[in-house]
């Protein structure tokens, strides 16, 4: 099984797949952790990756479906896609890829969240470098002050949220997200959900989507 989890940056995505892959047997593949990943391993490609990431521009094609196909590589197991696709290129790369092994996209999970509450959240967003939970100054502060709850690792601030590059991340997603959407809806199998509300009952929601006969 296949679900892609899409809504823009900051709507609760890595939380929500943290959420499923406790429950559920998914493999969690985030395209921002593998290239944050490949930048930390000073792969060839990790040079033009930061400097795109940082800018908050995606990056080419190519080296994100590089990325996916080895981490997809197994048909017996069940995936959750976070992060990807981000364009319609991307979307219609990944039925095609999929389709090869038998597969196909059995639902994509849309989590919408106005821009202002973005805005908002991304300011004061801090994660964990090692658990990967995520924590908000704002609205969700970790007990001891920059250290994980979970593994008392250091929280960092990623460097693609600060707020100008927030902006261009989030004019991105509504310029190459929509057409994603219709391709979706056209085949049935999207599913809208809003993420302006606690991570709990948005998870309440997509264990309904789960729960599905897909
Ligand atoms: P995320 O953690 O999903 O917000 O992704 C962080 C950054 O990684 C994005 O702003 C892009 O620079 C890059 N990235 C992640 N996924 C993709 C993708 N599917 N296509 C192109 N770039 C991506």
């Amino acid at each position: 099984m296949v679900i892609v989890l899409m809504g823009p940056p900051g709507c609760g995505k890595g939380t929500q797949a943290r959420f499923v892959c406790q429950g559920y047997p998914f493999v969690h593949v985030s395209t921002g952790d593998l290239v944050r990943a490949e930048i930390a391993s000073s792969s060839h490609d990790s040079i033009q990756m930061k400097s795109l990431i940082n800018a908050g521009k995606l990056i080419p094609n190519e080296m994100v479906f590089n990325l996916i196909m080895k981490s997809l590589s197994d048909p017996s197991r069940s995936y959750l896609c976070d992060g990807f696709p981000r364009t319609l290129d991307q979307a219609v790369m990944l039925d095609a890829f999929l389709n090869e092994s038998g597969l196909k996209v059995d639902a994509v999970v849309n989590i919408n969240v106005p821009d202002e509450v973005i805005l908002k959240r991304l300011s004061g967003r801090l994660s964990c470098g090692v658990c990967k939970t995520i924590f908000n100054s704002h609205f969700n502060p970790p007990v001891q002050k920059d250290t994980c709850d979970n593994c008392s690792a250091r929280l960092e601030r990623r460097s693609d949220d600060a707020p100008a590059v927030v902006t261009a991340r989030l004019s991105d997603y509504h310029m190459k997200s929509v057409p994603i959407l219709d391709y979706f809806r056209s085949k049935n199998v999207l599913f809208d959900v809003s993420g302006d509300r606690s991570s709990g009952d948005v998870f309440a929601e997509v264990e309904k989507i789960l729960k599905k006969d897909h």
